[in-house]
């Protein structure tokens, strides 16, 4: 089989296993090189006055900024966050560190490539338009699913559409996956950022992008989703498991790509602000016919862990809004030729769509 010809970059450094965040100090004094650089730490703002906050290594001169993640990534929090960081010195930071889920992860990744790239996040929303390389970016997740630790996109809301900035720059220089710091999260949300590692998994392996080296991945990552979510196996570390998931389920989609529940997914977070992991357990909730076994498991799993899904999400969205869902949905086009194919237009039309939103 010969693929398109796709060039990819990792993460350069990382490191995984519980208590390795207390190696991030060592980590960035090698950045450090004279009294006047500083490191710029973004941190969820969950964890204010906690532990977490008292165990950063912040320097007299690092700049250490709380991030508030009620709404999802925007353009324009990304933009205000950059004047803030360059106002704050008259010269650049050398490091970018987001601790936190994938909102500020993702921030984070933006960010970095922000400082040294002119004009608004908006403008570089979509493939390969950032020119110049970002800042060096540590991502540290304290939650796990996503996979926007080693994903080579940062997803944001625009004033005119929900898209990543999606190039190499983006990946992050280094991580550090330290499950214990995903230990204080709320069942709820562990469990829809985890089902997005999940959906991750199941949409890369059913399309027409898949192939053998993101099934290797996306296989390894459902088989951990269900021993955690699943089969509850007795003595697992589950937090352990999850970050690794979560990880795989990233590379998977480096050379597949998510498919049907991901389009409605940012169709709900886009006009009806519900959050990713979230959005797409409710539209996955309605796809059997697309993933007949990873919908029929996905609600074993909700059983299992007593999750009581939103129900009649939509129903008091007004025709407008649906229609403008269904309307970002459809134009997820790679999402949709994944998942149906390069003829998906003559398989799936934006009435069907807007029926589907009218059963979330
Ligand atoms: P999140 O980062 O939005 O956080 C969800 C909630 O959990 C927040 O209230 C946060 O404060 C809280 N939280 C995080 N860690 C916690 C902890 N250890 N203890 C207690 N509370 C904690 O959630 P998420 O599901 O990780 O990320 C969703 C975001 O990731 C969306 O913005 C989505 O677009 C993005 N995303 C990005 C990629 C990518 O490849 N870049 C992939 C998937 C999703
Ligand atoms: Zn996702």
């Amino acid at each position: 089989m010969i693929y398109d010809f796709r060039n990819f970059k990792g993460v350069e450094n990382f490191a995984f296993g519980r208590g390795c965040f207390n190696h991030l100090d060592s980590i960035l004094d090698k950045k450090r090189n004279s009294s006047e650089d500083f490191m710029v730490f973004l941190l969820d703002d969950v964890f204010k006055g906690k532990a977490l906050e008292k165990r950063l290594p912040v320097k007299h001169n690092d700049l250490l900024i709380f991030i508030n993640v009620k709404d999802e990534p925007k353009t324009k929090e990304v933009d205000r966050l950059r004047d803030e960081i360059l106002q704050f010195s008259k010269q650049l930071p050398v490091g970018i560190i987001g601790i936190g889920g994938g909102s500020v992860m993702d921030y984070s990744k933006a960010i970095s490539m922000m400082i040294t790239n002119p004009g608004s996040s908006a403008q570089y929303q979509g493939l390969d338009l950032i020119k110049n390389p970002g800042i060096f970016n540590v991502c540290i997740p304290t939650l796990a699913g996503t996979g926007a630790e080693v994903s080579m996109t940062t997803v944001l809301t625009g004033p005119e559409k929900k898209l990543g900035i999606k190039c190499d720059y983006t990946v992050p220089n280094q991580i550090l996956l330290d499950p214990e710091l995903t230990q204080g999260a709320p069942l709820e949300q562990r469990f829809f950022t985890g089902m997005d590692c999940y959906i991750h998994a199941v949409e890369s392996l059913s399309g027409t992008w898949k192939n053998p080296f993101s099934d290797a991945f996306a296989q390894k990552s459902l088989e951990m989703c269900r021993s955690v979510f699943l089969d509850h196996e007795p003595g697992i570390d589950a937090d352990e498991i999850l970050m690794v998931a979560s990880y795989l389920g990233g590379l998977s989609l480096t050379y597949s790509q998510v498919g049907v529940c991901h389009a409605l997914g940012y169709g709900l977070s886009y006009v009806l602000d519900i959050h990713h992991g979230l959005a797409g357990c409710l539209a996955f909730n309605q796809l059997e016919d697309y993933y007949p076994q990873g919908v029929k498991d996905f609600h074993k799993m909700l059983e299992k862990n007593n999750i009581k899904l939103p129900l009649n999400v939509c129903k008091n969205a007004t025709d407008e809004q649906i229609r403008k869902m269904a309307q970002t949905t459809y134009n997820l086009e790679h999402m949709w030729d994944h998942a149906l194919g390069k003829d998906w237009k003559n398989k799936i039309t934006i009435e069907q769509i807007e029926d589907l939103f009218r059963r979330i």
